[in-house]
């Protein structure tokens, strides 16, 4: 009956996937989140009465942990997932063009998707069958490959300019959140070979059809109560104090918390601030990950203008345009939200400037935004969106597990192999349960996990 409590620490999708996990296991668990909602880096906002998300959020087919955890809370009818992967790619001047998988068994699913594919001409794409062909084989055991940047590696195989732009940047960008000239090698290959070169259904790609906050937060928090999970919101966790053997003493401002283990599922700057010095020296200087910014332009025009869920944008700065109508609530006109990965040059820029920017890009996309009216437009930047994925970033993440075996880590940044992806999230917390549940001689109703 007085079994000590396990706390998880931040409300994100990795504290929320650890609860469920340790909950499901049978342990008595208390989530603390800073903020007054769930949800973490996935949430929604209401603006003059429409729905925005803080950012496009978009996973794939092979995002298997993150799909489970979508079921796992009620979520799964709540997303869109394309039966077979068809990306509209379009050039101010070019036009359209598709990039798109054929029914086949990979790699040859793409292989007539690039031969038809209009951006590129013959030699490029000849240069890129043959760079995925060495991409697929490069072996992610060698930890080195994370010395040097994928674009670097891909120019040495010929990859031309306009091949980085309009193949290998086009998912690079969103899912590496940097250009290939910034990125890790290593993780390019980790997400080439896991998104495009080894299943053929693996990149179809998927996205909440509602606010990101409804498909996350709310369903989350319902999901945690059914399952008994106490939720703190607006409980930053303040301090941790280790008493040798025995319970953690988690502050809460005025407040002692006692917890038999920690999950601590903050953001890696705060993670660091937050674990006592010994058990961080245990672990790689995560503090030094950096962080990589999006920034989102959400335009509500008077009509439709684009013709597409979404499409992707290259000769032009706009990278990724979603149509997000339907789930912004707006009765007539379009919402499409211009998402920016890797977006250090516009972080800082005001909304206006933004604006300026991005609407005559779009004009030149989607012909009839030359005459639509622009109705409203919004910008919404997160600077620490995710950790760079840069050179040297494979050895800065953690384990899950820390010298103290009552403390567990969790979140995006940990080394999970993935990028800073909702799928990372929820595998590290997954993990970081089934540590803690471990180190506590419990073996039954241990999480599934997938190998890092
Ligand atoms: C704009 C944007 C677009 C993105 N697009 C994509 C995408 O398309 N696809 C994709 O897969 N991923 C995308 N990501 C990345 C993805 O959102 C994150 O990798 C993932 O949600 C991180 O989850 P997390 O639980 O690790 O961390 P977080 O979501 O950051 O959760 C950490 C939680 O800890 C809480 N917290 C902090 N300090 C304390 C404390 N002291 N006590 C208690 N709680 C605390 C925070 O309030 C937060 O809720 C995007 C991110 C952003 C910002």
């Amino acid at each position: 009956m007085n079994q000590p409590r396990v706390v998880v620490a931040g409300g994100g999708l990795a504290g929320i996937s650890a609860a469920l996990a340790l909950a499901d296991a049978g342990a008595p668990v208390t989530l603390l989140e800073a903020r007054g909602r769930l949800g973490g880096a996935t949430y929604s906002f209401q603006r003059n009465g429409h729905w925005l998300d803080n950012g496009q959020h978009v996973f794939l087919r092979c995002c298997t942990a993150y799909r489970a955890l979508l079921e796992r809370i009620g979520s799964s009818s709540l997303v869109t997932l394309q039966a077979r992967l068809d990306i509209p790619v379009i050039h101010p001047v070019r036009g359209l063009s598709r990039l798109r998988r054929a029914p086949l068994p990979a790699p040859l699913h793409l292989t007539r998707g690039l031969a038809a594919y209009r951006h590129l001409g013959w030699r490029d794409k000849l240069a890129a069958a043959r760079t995925a062909a060495a991409l697929a084989r490069l072996d992610l055991g060698r930890r080195d490959l994370d010395d040097r940047t994928l674009g670097g590696w891909l120019r040495e195989r010929g990859a031309s300019p306009q091949a980085l732009e309009a193949l290998w940047d086009l998912i690079a960008l969103p899912t590496l959140n940097l250009p290939a000239n910034q990125a890790s090698l290593w993780q390019g290959a980790m997400v080439f070979q896991t998104g495009l070169l080894t299943n053929a259904a693996a990149a179809d790609i998927g996205y909440a059809a509602v606010p990101l906050g409804q498909a996350h937060g709310a369903r989350a928090a319902a999901a945690l109560d059914a399952a008994g999970v106490e939720v703190r919101l607006n409980a930053p966790l303040a301090a941790i104090e280790r008493p040798t053997g025995g319970d953690l003493r988690l502050r809460l401002g005025q407040a002692a918390l006692p917890a038999a283990a920690l999950v601590l599922a903050v953001p890696h700057d705060q993670a660091a601030a937050l674990l006592p010095a010994d058990v961080r020296a245990g672990a790689p200087d995560f503090a030094r990950l950096g962080h990589s910014p999006i920034v989102n332009l959400h335009v509500f025009y008077d009509r439709p203008v684009m013709p597409h869920a979404f499409a992707a944008g290259i000769g032009t700065p706009l990278q990724w345009v979603f149509d997000r109508t339907e789930a912004a609530g707006a009765a007539e006109g379009q919402c499409l939200a211009v998402s920016l990965s890797g977006a250090q040059a516009y972080a800082d820029q005001s909304t206006q400037a933004l604006r300026e920017a991005f609407l005559p890009e779009l004009a030149r996309l989607f012909p009839r935004a030359r005459e639509a009216r622009v109705i409203d437009v919004a910008a919404t930047r997160d600077h620490r969106a995710t950790f760079r994925a840069a050179p040297g970033a494979l050895r800065l993440r953690p384990r899950v597990v820390t010298a103290d075996p009552r403390i567990a880590l969790a979140g995006a940044w940990t080394d999970t192999g993935w990028p800073a992806t909702m799928e990372g999230a929820v595998r590290s917390g997954r993990q970081a349960a089934r540590a803690v549940l471990l180190a506590r001689g419990l073996h039954r109703g241990l999480p599934e996990v997938e190998a890092a």
